[in-house]
């Protein structure tokens, strides 16, 4: 929150975020040294998701809470910045990861939602690009082993166009199935 007004008579308070209507406004009683609250809009109008680089009670107390957790298991130890810095980065790398995990899936869809909509995106391939070659390749148990597909033109491209040289070039997926896309590259008279 943010302060407007803190003196003898009055004390009024805002919220960080400016356009926010959470506001409280108080007054003294005269002539006793007690204040009274006169308006008081509890719902804030700021997203939750915003910023707050000012709070400093949160900030304080809740990494200070964490730290003290940290910090009481080796008690001999001096304790630098950066290894503070270094411990609560790997504390909370964890838990970012699953957040930005779950933020992918809010983006994109679950692993398991792409992989699902693998045989009718092929089906669509091979019916709108002529040539094309895509297969999905699954085990005894009707579980998914690999896939491959090539477009119809780039097909078409190699066989007329290209070099007879094929370039391989790997990426490993970091997702909740794991596994590897394997890309063939060629190249032309021009490279
Ligand atoms: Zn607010």
């Amino acid at each position: 929150m943010k302060t407007k007004h803190s003196n003898k008579i009055c004390y009024e308070i805002y919220c960080e975020i400016e356009k926010c209507s959470w506001r409280l406004y108080s007054k003294r009683i005269n002539p006793t040294d007690e204040f009274e609250i006169r308006t008081f809009n509890s719902v804030h109008t700021c997203s939750s998701l915003e910023i707050h680089p000012n709070h400093k009670h949160a900030n304080k107390q809740v990494m200070g809470t964490i730290l003290h957790e940290i910090m009481r298991k080796t008690r001999s130890k001096v304790w630098r910045l950066n290894e503070i810095s270094r411990d609560l980065n790997a504390l909370f790398y964890k838990q970012v990861w699953r957040a930005k995990q779950y933020a992918m899936e809010l983006l994109l869809g679950s692993s398991e939602e792409c992989f699902s909509k693998l045989p009718i995106y092929y089906h669509n391939l091979k019916k709108h690009n002529p040539g094309t070659v895509a297969y999905i390749q699954t085990d005894s148990k009707d579980c998914f082993e690999c896939c491959f597909y090539g477009i119809g033109s780039t097909i078409q491209a190699f066989k007329h166009f290209c070099r007879k040289v094929i370039i391989m070039d790997g990426a490993h997926l970091k997702g909740y199935f794991k596994g590897t896309i394997l890309h063939a590259v060629a190249m032309d008279g021009n490279n």
